[in-house]
């Protein structure tokens, strides 16, 4: 079996980021962070960008032709067909569908399955690094220099869209919108389910396991 192209789904603060960056490196392709590229096109203050902060502040999709063009737009950059780990995209049946339109083939979806009570706690306490992107948790995963990076050693921020009511926000719209791929992708017999509460290490092992990786 030659898994190269690997979308990973599930709600907000599944872990969907940490197992992507770890699969994009143990694979040697491509991780595509789309929340991260739209973080960094609102950064930029573009016109784009400053509809890409509406939504993203509020915890609401951004507008799908945003999303699809951003995500086609990354892709072309790259030789799909040597692979990718597709993370945040899609987010939607529509989009989805317009990859498929595209003509870009998915190998397997892991579905990291976490509760949402978890959801909350996890995101509630996650910490972000404004510069490098390295995410830690105030009490599951604190960072050693404190409130700074450990990489840069710049002060950590709470990402805006992870307050509590945000969050729960976010929740909802993962159940309307996002959930129904688990089917979408159930039926193309690709979906993989990962109980996401354990631990990271874990729950990358399991990953490997399924892929037939000798070592993690
Ligand atoms: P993430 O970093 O994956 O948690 O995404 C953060 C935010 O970016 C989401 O709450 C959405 O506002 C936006 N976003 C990320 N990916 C998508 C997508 N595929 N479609 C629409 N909005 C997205």
């Amino acid at each position: 079996m030659n898994i190269r192209r690997v979308i990973f789904l599930g709600p907000p603060g599944s872990g969907k980021g940490t197992q992507a960056e770890k699969l994009a490196k143990r694979m040697h392709v491509p991780h595509i962070n789309v929340g991260g590229i739209l973080r960094k096109e609102m950064s930029q203050k573009t016109t784009v960008g400053n509809t890409i902060a509406e939504y993203m502040k509020a915890g609401n999709l951004v507008p799908e032709e945003i999303a699809v063009n951003i995500t086609c737009s990354r892709l072309s950059d790259i030789d799909s067909s040597e692979g990718f780990i597709l993370d945040g995209y899609p987010r939607t049946i529509y989009q989805a569908e317009a990859l498929e339109k595209a003509g870009t083939t998915v190998d397997v979806v892991f579905l990291l399955d976490v509760s949402s009570d978890v959801i909350v706690d996890r995101m509630s306490g996650r910490r972000c690094c404004p510069e490098c992107g390295a995410t830690y948790h105030t009490r599951c995963h604190p960072s050693v220099m404190g409130n700074n990076c450990e990489i840069c050693n710049v002060r950590l921020i709470q990402r805006a869209d992870d307050n509590p009511l945000t969050v729960m926000n976010r929740l909802d719209i993962y159940h309307e919108k996002t959930a129904p791929l688990i089917d979408f992708y159930n039926e193309r017999g690709i979906l993989y389910r990962i109980a996401g509460e354990q631990d990271s290490e874990s729950i990358f092992s399991g990953i490997c396991a399924l892929l037939k990786f000798d070592n993690p």
